[in-house]
């Protein structure tokens, strides 16, 4: 049976790469039944529209969201991530964000190959907070981080089920217990507490300022890491960095009780600088679409495409997009 996907390529490059992952899977013989959602800035341009509650009930009817890249310049900071990323990680309950990390970072000769966990519906990002005397001396602003055991405990236990799978075993909490201590208390009790029911698997804690250096210096030690939403999301640019760079770096926005359909979008923004000019590299979006797959039950699919990007070379989008769609077909 076909998958279900409605695909919202957005602004910028987003089309321009999404195409691309579409024409791989199709190589890859995954049957796929696509509707395309027009969304994102030149949509919000338009007439107004971001993600209205009917487009979101439209979209729970789907196997899993691919999405492209969405903002442009022309669109406040914040209008387009909170009303329609945020909106649909908090709706859809998107609560696990996964980036795979294999690569060889610069100094190193080893490639290296760890998953940073990210938990993608609390923390700072709920919102929570506000203004006084806004613009005048004495104005004071708060943002608070919100962090519930249940969604702390689902994100940890994620974190210890996707090592079982994986050759390592291995889980790293990081946070900052030593300052942020209501928080980083509750991270880690729990993570201690989910820990005990996996006794064959390693463990180990640091603070998310250690972690930029280790991230660098020596990736190597890293298996899985679970970390909180904001930290999660600067050392996943960091992880990026240190793996092949933007062009490369994919992500899973999950929903694991599978109550709706989860979305996979590549790392990388919309790049107007150089959108429309068959430049940008496609493989971040054909990765995400192979982390769709796997979440899908199409891992054997998901696999050869993983390979077929290995070393897919430089060129156009499209050039790029054939390169790895020929390999798979092969
Ligand atoms: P956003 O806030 O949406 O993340 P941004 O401009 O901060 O937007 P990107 O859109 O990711 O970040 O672009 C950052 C830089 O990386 C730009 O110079 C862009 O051209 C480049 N870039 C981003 N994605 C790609 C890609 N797939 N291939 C090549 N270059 C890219």
């Amino acid at each position: 049976m076909a998958h279900k996907i409605a695909v919202i390529g957005g602004d910028g490059i987003g089309p321009e790469v999404t195409a691309e992952a579409i024409k791989v899977m199709e190589a890859a013989g995954v049957e796929l039944d696509t509707t395309d959602f027009e969304l994102g800035g030149a949509r919000y341009l338009r007439d107004g529209e971001i993600l209205s509650d009917e487009t979101l009930d439209e979209l729970r009817a789907y196997d899993a969201i691919l999405l492209g890249a969405v903002g442009t310049p022309d669109v406040p900071p914040g209008v387009i991530e909170r009303g329609l990323l945020l909106k649909m990680r908090f709706e859809l309950d998107l609560y696990v964000n996964q980036r795979p990390f294999v690569g060889t970072a610069p100094g190193h000769d080893e490639a290296h190959d760890f998953v940073v966990i990210r938990e993608n519906t609390e923390g700072p990002y709920v919102g929570e907070g506000g203004v006084l005397r806004k613009g005048t001396p004495n104005e004071v602003a708060t943002q608070g981080s919100v962090n519930t055991r249940m969604g702390v405990e689902r994100c940890i236990r994620y974190a210890f089920e996707l090592a079982q799978t994986r050759h390592r075993k291995h889980v790293t909490l990081v946070h900052k217990t030593n300052v942020l201590t209501f928080a980083g208390d509750l991270w880690q009790r729990t993570f201690d507490e989910v820990a005990a029911e996996y006794p064959d698997t390693g463990i180990a804690y640091n603070h998310v300022d250690a972690a930029c250096i280790y991230f660098v210096q020596d990736p190597h030690r890293y298996d899985v890491v679970v970390t909180d939403n904001l930290f999660g999301d600067i050392l996943t640019d960091l992880g990026g960095a240190v793996s092949g760079g933007i062009g490369l770096a994919s992500s899973a926005n999950l929903n694991p009780s599978r109550t709706g359909p989860s979305m996979f979008e590549p790392v990388h923004g919309s790049a107007p600088d150089i959108a429309g000019k068959n430049l940008a590299n496609p493989t971040a979006a054909v990765l995400s679409a192979a982390l769709m797959l796997d979440f899908l039950g199409e891992s054997d699919a998901a696999t050869r495409i993983r390979s077929a990007c290995d070393d897919a070379g430089s060129g156009s989008t499209t050039d790029i997009g054939d390169t790895i769609a020929a390999r798979v077909r092969d």
